[in-house]
């Protein structure tokens, strides 16, 4: 609980209204989309300004009590679990879209919309915002940045960084930094944009983004192409991306994800297919038409058995829509899902996916994977149940495997979910041990009190799905 006094200050910044510290709430703020993780927070608070996060931060800081930063808990990486306890700080009420400026191209956006309203604002006013997590229906922009979230179209038009161009933040002390700007070109310094985009609430609180939209692709064609194993699938993404070809998406899903997914959204999908790609491509209707065939080409020449295209832009979407809806899919099959995303060069993919399979087979865990095939960023997912510990000493033993052979073929931990709490194990294995004292000299500078979602990234020696409560 917090202390009377620290309770007596924030209702004074924010009003009563505006902190909750029952039972029900510490509990619904305890956990987040990670599995096995969770710690219960003092309170939950609601500014609803710049100037509100400022105070509070300012208090939180004068009695050393930690701040997690929380859009809508969606996650992958225990995130927003309270490791430490503190106030968990959440943006419902500042949730506008301010400014779509169209001279510049930029929408400016406050930390709470999510994702999905930025996209179809953009769409209202002829523009596109590219970056596209799955769970984009409810993540939060704050989210998005914090995580350097992708998505589908992350190949060919980048991750959420590539569309972040300025920031307003709330930095430990409670002072407000603004970084970037409308600008298409800004050197002034050290890139604070870039620094905070990914940094998982633990260097500042994000209170408004200025993002950069783009002109919308007249055109787009999607296409199916299914083989009779994995490595043909991932001989073309090697081939069409050899080929010179980037196109908008290019996901991969196995026979097991597939199975499930059709269960799931019933658009068709031949289950007894071995692999599938899920290829689109935008631009301009030539190109677009040049290169499908071209792709098609190199997908037959790797053995694909069919490769179609949607017959009509309904069917294009349904398609896309159960390619988001994996997750979801797989979630219905055992108590706990555990989604990573070992990431490798797009080279590699074949390998790594060989090895995943290997490695689920000797360790007797069920890993189905899909993914961005197209930047290599695989997510093997395991069905399991977080109750049982013998199978979940299973279950770690292999995605620590995983993530070893990831790095060791010139991967990462994560490509896009974050490290989080969850991953803070294996930070050292991508960036070696200077790197890690690097990155904690940059934290300590701009957090020397540990109060800015602290047991993030630089966390224990082990990967412990248990709350660890108590003293930091
Ligand atoms: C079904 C499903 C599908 C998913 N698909 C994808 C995908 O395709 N691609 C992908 O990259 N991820 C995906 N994710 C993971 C997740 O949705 C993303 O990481 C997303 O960006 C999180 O947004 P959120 O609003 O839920 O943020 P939260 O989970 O609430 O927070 C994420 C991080 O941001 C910090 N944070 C939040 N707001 C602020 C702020 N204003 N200031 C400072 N820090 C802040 C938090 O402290 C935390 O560290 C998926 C998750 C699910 C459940």
């Amino acid at each position: 609980m917090l202390q009377p006094e620290v309770k007596d200050a924030l209702i004074h910044v924010l009003g009563k209204a505006y902190i909750a510290d029952t039972e029900e709430q510490r509990i619904a703020y305890s956990y987040d989309g990670t599995p096995g993780f969770s710690a219960e927070p003092d309170a939950v608070v609601r500014p609803g300004s710049t100037q509100d996060v400022q105070e509070v931060v300012k208090i939180c800081r004068q009695y050393g009590v930690p701040i997690v930063p929380r859009g809508s808990g969606t996650n992958l990486c225990a995130g927003t679990t309270p490791t430490y306890g503190g106030v968990v700080m959440v943006f419902t009420r500042m949730k506008d879209i301010l400014e779509v400026d169209q001279e510049n191209l930029t929408m400016t956006v406050q930390p709470g919309v999510t994702t999905l309203e930025i996209v179809q604002r953009a769409e209202a006013e002829g523009l596109f915002y590219p970056p596209d997590p799955s769970s984009m229906k409810i993540s939060t922009i704050g989210g998005n940045i914090n995580e350097n979230s992708g998505g589908l179209r992350g190949l060919k038009y980048g991750v959420t960084k590539d569309y972040v161009l300025g920031l307003e933040a709330v930095m430990s002390d409670g002072s407000c930094i603004r970084t970037g700007g409308k600008l298409a070109k800004d050197v002034a310094g050290y890139d604070f944009t870039k620094l905070l985009t990914g940094s998982e609430g633990t260097l500042g609180i994000v209170t408004e983004a200025v993002l950069k939209l783009v002109p919308p692709p007249p055109v787009k064609k999607t296409m199916l192409a299914l083989y009779p194993s994995m490595e043909y699938a991932a001989a073309s993404v090697s081939g069409i991306i050899a080929s010179k070809i980037i196109p908008a998406t290019l996901e991969f899903l196995d026979q097991p994800t597939m199975e499930a997914v059709e269960a799931y959204a019933q658009v068709g999908l031949p289950v007894e297919a071995g692999a599938l790609l899920l290829i689109e491509q935008d631009g301009e209707e030539e190109l677009v038409d040049r290169h499908m065939a071209q792709m098609k080409e190199v997908c037959e020449k790797n053995h694909a058995f069919s490769v179609k295209m949607a017959a009509s832009a309904e069917e294009a979407a349904a398609l896309t829509e159960a390619r988001r809806s994996a997750l979801t899919a797989l979630a219905r099959r055992r108590p706990t899902t555990m989604l990573e995303d070992a990431t490798v060069p797009r080279s590699k993919i074949a390998e790594m996916v060989r090895f995943i399979e290997k490695t689920a087979a000797a360790h007797q865990v069920e890993i189905c994977t899909f993914g961005h095939a197209g930047d290599g960023n695989l997510h093997p997912t395991c069905m399991t149940d977080v109750r049982d510990q013998e199978e979940m000493a299973r279950v770690e033993a292999a995605f620590e495997d995983i993530f070893a052979e990831a790095v060791r073929l010139g991967g990462t931990i994560t490509g896009e979910h974050g490290v989080g709490e969850m991953k803070s194990p294996y930070l050292a294995w991508k960036l070696g041990e200077s790197g890690v004292v690097a990155m904690k000299a940059v934290k300590q500078a701009l957090d020397p009190d540990n109060i800015m979602n602290p047991g993030k990234l630089f966390a224990g020696d082990t990967r412990n799905r248990v709350s660890l409560g108590g003293d930091r």
